[in-house]
């Protein structure tokens, strides 16, 4: 059984004032069943981690940076991220694939050393709207994650699916669509790492996941969670997503 995992984007958002969401959600739900892991922007992190001392919520770095230490200016090593009290690191973004030119090869050396500092990867692929309308979508996402994939090992890996025409739009694929993504997902990560090791890997959906659409989402087969990003930002939006994926499991 895959514990049911939420991971919620800060993306650039939050300032001090803002830790007062993350009291908000916990207060509202104290013990998830699922796995509640928050990504806040750098700047937060070691106060956010001071929130959620002692709570079952987790905390995750957005990036790092593929080498262990040394002469890169504003970015920050996975070690760096596991000292702040972090266990996740988001990779692979479509917003650092496409904003910061991070290549599938970049984002597999940012993997290996996120596990070699003991964070789990939330490796991110998907298709933009032109691949999907040229009928690639299944095509670009066995690419991706074959080129972003770390190595073989069973260290913990999760794999987000998120289709760049929905994040931030309010658009969402169909049920069928989002179902037949995962699957080839899944049967992708067998052929890479094996059928034992590919079974413990999580699944999640990203793209303008809310509570409106999250328990039709979550009820879609090989959805073991969601990646959200403005949705995760309140404590009114965010709890509603964790409920309804609590509800899936
Ligand atoms: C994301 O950025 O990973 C994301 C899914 O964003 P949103 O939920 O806002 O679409």
């Amino acid at each position: 059984m895959r514990q049911k995992l939420a991971a919620g984007n800060w993306k650039m958002n939050g300032l001090g004032a803002d830790l007062a969401e993350v009291d908000a959600l916990r207060a509202a739900h104290p013990a998830p069943a699922s796995q509640v892991v928050l990504c806040p922007p750098a700047t937060l992190l070691e106060r956010m981690a001071g929130r959620l001392t002692r709570t079952p919520y987790l905390l995750g770095g957005q990036d790092c940076h593929a080498a262990a230490a040394g002469a890169h200016t504003g970015d920050i090593a996975a070690a760096m991220l596991a000292d702040a009290g972090a266990a996740f690191v988001i990779l692979g973004h479509s917003e650092r694939r496409e904003g910061h030119g991070e290549t599938s090869a970049m984002v597999a050396a940012k993997a290996r050393a996120a596990r070699a500092a003991g964070l789990a990867p939330i490796l991110c692929v998907g298709e933009t709207e032109a691949e999907r309308a040229a009928g690639r979508a299944l095509e670009v996402l066995a690419d991706q994650l074959a080129r972003s994939l770390p190595d073989g090992s069973d260290a913990p890996l999760v794999v987000a699916y998120e289709p760049v025409w929905a994040i931030g739009s309010g658009r969402t694929p169909t049920p069928d669509q989002i179902a037949e993504a995962h699957g080839h997902l899944r049967s992708e990560l067998a052929r890479h790492l094996g059928a034992g090791v590919a079974g413990a890997v999580r699944l999640l959906y990203g793209g303008s996941v809310k509570a409106a659409n999250a328990a039709a989402i979550f009820a879609v087969p090989e959805v073991d969670g969601a990646l959200v990003g403005g949705a995760a930002l309140r404590a009114a939006d965010f709890g509603p997503v964790i409920a309804a994926l609590d509800a899936a499991g």
